[in-house]
């Protein structure tokens, strides 16, 4: 087994772990494995005395965990886990079971039971494995095993079992001892795997992937195996009964595959009730032991189960004769719901994820204006609490944004024994959403949120009207965005300045690298803003000088944006360019000019610019083309409709345009960098 290889065996596979303890988590995560936490509801009420032996009972309330949280995903949230892991530690002293001591006397009476003695630590794990079919229904693949590990403790003084008590350590750990941290002073010796007492038994949960997917993985491996299927109302259990071929010997163990039709699969099922006895179907398999010599113990036991057969002993399976050829993988299948009451999942999703996609934006607007993606920057680790000080905001609140942004991948948390998560950027928040990174969208965001966000929320009346909707959201009225909102404030007009630059930063290399411009010598960036784009086009153009010709006030400006090197091919213009002359070029650029104008107002810009230009000049348009119909550009219609009275176009709609104005030869690169580039000559 080469642990890499079976971890990535998991790589894009949605794995989910039924397991809210953070010493789980961190094992996992530590191995390299990438999964979500969904903390299971099963609660943890099992009759201990059904069980013939302790592992029996771990290993069942870790299957009704997985099992829970695998039924619940696709009906909750609305997604099907490939994998949900569950597991369940017990410590176990003189036949007793000991779980989490449920207060401080709980906890005395388990360390005091466990001191000067050797005890065994039991986790059981199951792995739900989810199959999710064309009509739906969902089949559960189920292998479970337990490993055990003995731990010997010192004898322990009452004052040092109070003191420990009084540490808060042991409140929430099996047996009343966290091995990991100071509960590890008081033990003498371990037998087996550490990991196992602290959690989870790594080592033979990869082994068991190994099987799973290195050596049983071909699906005619399972298709060949034939099926008992007995229906039960909604639901189907299938019971797999002929050998699974690929098993390796030694880490096989087969359930007895006694259908047990009171114990089927049904959603909200309850869990079911372990039996007296196993008794062995005519057609299953012989059950088969496995031990692993990881420490004096015995230790190790796995099997790949039925679903709805039940925890086997390990007397019985010592009974049993091994036999290489008779493992069972069995089968379970449940109706998906949605299928009977004719919905379909994925739409349902889809449409969840429209409606949630405000909240979504909103959370990461809200995040970027208090400055959380700068701060985790230049602290990476902090804890929610030490965020919410430096942001000046309630723990409660910064909490709640922090995971918010955690599910939507801006932030990472990583979980820590005994201490809150600590969060720290992910590299796309590094790459664009802190201020200082070279493709910050911070300007942009900002401008979407103060600008955009409320001008979108008079959307319908944008729809009704045909009309900007600065008056509803702003209170005035404009009929040319420019002049009468956004430079009438210094602080809106750096704004939406920053919010052009930030754009055209991230797309300026593609747009500008789109054709060949070799025969230009001169461009006139018309609106050019601050510039951003400009300095693109003469870093991909060595030949090429550019003015960027903007209004005055955006000129003015316009030295605050300037890169330190600055290039002396690029130079600045004020006027407008609807009323002034335009400065001479041979290629005139419009990076998202157009869009911002009616028909009307475009073809007073082309006269002009055809006026300057002589044949063999051209016209260079950046624009998120309406053409592919994408959400982005058909999305950004809408935005141009609330904001200013332009729309997107087609590029034959801007072909049309300029050929009312003598342009022609007209080519469009697509960028897939949200702006397309089109040129057309004079002809
Ligand atoms: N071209 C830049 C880019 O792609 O990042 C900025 C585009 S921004 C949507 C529109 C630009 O046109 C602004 O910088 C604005 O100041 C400028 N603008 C608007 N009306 C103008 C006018 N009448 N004359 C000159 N520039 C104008």
């Amino acid at each position: 087994m080469v642990l890499n290889s079976v971890i990535s065996k998991l790589s894009g596979k949605l794995v989910v772990l039924a397991s809210a303890s953070p010493r789980r988590q961190e094992i996992l995560r530590n191995a390299g494995l990438r999964f979500e936490v969904v903390p299971s509801w099963f609660k943890e009420t099992l009759d201990k005395g059904l069980f013939k032996a302790p592992h029996g009972y771990a290993v069942e309330t870790a299957k009704q965990k997985a099992l829970e949280v695998a039924r619940r995903m696709p009906l909750k949230h609305l997604k099907t886990p490939d994998i949900v892991i569950g597991a369940d530690t017990i410590v176990t002293v003189d036949g007793m079971i000991l779980e989490k001591p449920v207060d401080k006397h709980d906890a005395y009476r388990m360390l005091s039971s466990l001191s000067g003695k050797e005890h065994s630590v039991f986790t059981g794990v199951a792995i739900v494995l989810c199959h999710e079919k064309q009509n739906e229904e969902v089949d559960y693949q189920l292998v479970e095993f337990y490993e055990e590990t003995k731990v010997k403790f010192a004898d322990l003084s009452e004052n040092l079992l109070w003191e420990y008590i009084n540490s808060g350590e042991p409140m929430d750990k099996a047996g009343g001892y966290g091995i990991q941290a100071l509960g590890g002073m008081l033990v003498e010796y371990v037998h087996g795997d550490f990991l196992n007492v602290v959690g989870f038994p790594l080592n033979h949960f990869c082994k068991q992937l190994d099987i799973i997917y290195n050596r049983c993985t071909s699906s005619s491996d399972q298709e060949s195996l034939s099926f008992f299927l007995s229906h039960n109302g909604t639901q189907t259990t299938t019971i797999l009964t002929e050998p699974l071929p690929n098993l390796p010997a030694q880490s096989r163990h087969n359930s007895s595959a006694k259908h047990n039709p009171s114990s089927s699969l049904r959603p909200n099922s309850p869990p079911v009730s372990p039996p007296e006895h196993t008794q062995k179907s005519p057609s299953a398999s012989p059950t088969h032991e496995v031990k692993r010599n990881s420490s004096e113990s015995e230790v190790g036991e796995s099997s790949l189960m039925l679903v709805n057969s039940l925890s086997k002993h390990t007397d019985e399976r010592e009974a049993q004769p091994r036999d290489s050829e008779n493992a069972t993988l069995p089968l379970m299948t449940s109706r998906g719901q949605h299928e009977d009451s004719g919905l379909k999942k994925e739409h349902l999703q889809r449409v969840i994820e429209l409606m949630d996609g405000f909240k979504a934006s909103k959370a990461l607007f809200t995040a970027s204006k208090m400055c959380v993606f700068d701060l985790l920057q230049s602290r990476p680790g902090l804890d929610a609490a030490q965020v919410a000080q430096e942001i000046k905001a309630s723990v409660k609140g910064t909490e709640c944004l922090l995971e918010a942004c955690v599910s939507l991948g801006l932030l990472k948390s990583k979980e820590r024994t005994f201490q809150k998560p600590a969060y720290e950027n992910t590299d796309l928040a590094s790459c664009f959403l802190r201020s200082d990174a070279p493709f910050s969208l911070q300007g942009y965001i900002h401008h979407c949120n103060d600008t955009v966000w409320p001008l979108f929320s008079h959307l319908e009346s944008a729809v009704r009207d045909g009309t900007n909707q600065h008056e509803k959201a702003f209170g005035k009225k404009s009929k040319d965005m420019f002049q009468d909102t956004f430079y009438n404030s210094h602080s809106v007009k750096l704004r939406f300045m920053n919010a052009m630059d930030s754009i055209a930063k991230v797309t300026g290399k593609a747009v500008a690298t789109a054709f060949d411009l070799s025969s230009f010598k001169t461009a006139c960036d018309l609106g050019g803003c601050t510039g951003a784009m400009a300095y693109e086009f003469t870093k991909a153009h060595p030949q090429l000088s550019v003015t960027v010709f903007d209004l005055p006030a955006v000129i003015e400006m316009s030295e605050h944006f300037h890169p330190l090197c600055t290039d002396n091919r690029v130079s600045f213009v004020a006027g407008d360019f609807f009323k002034d002359e335009l400065p001479k070029a041979d290629l005139y650029i419009l990076a998202r000019i157009l869009h911002d104008w009616p028909d009307d107002k475009v073809h007073l810009l082309l006269s002009k610019i055809a006026t300057a230009c002589t044949p063999g000049c051209a016209v260079f348009i950046a624009e998120t083309m309406l053409d592919g119909q994408t959400p982005y550009s058909a999305l950004q219609s809408l935005n141009m409709l609330a904001q200013t009275e332009g729309t997107e176009r087609t590029e034959s709609q801007y072909a049309d345009l300029l050929s009312k104005h003598g342009f022609g030869g007209t080519r469009v690169v697509h960028t897939t960098n949200f702006l397309d580039a089109f040129i057309a000559f004079k002809i």
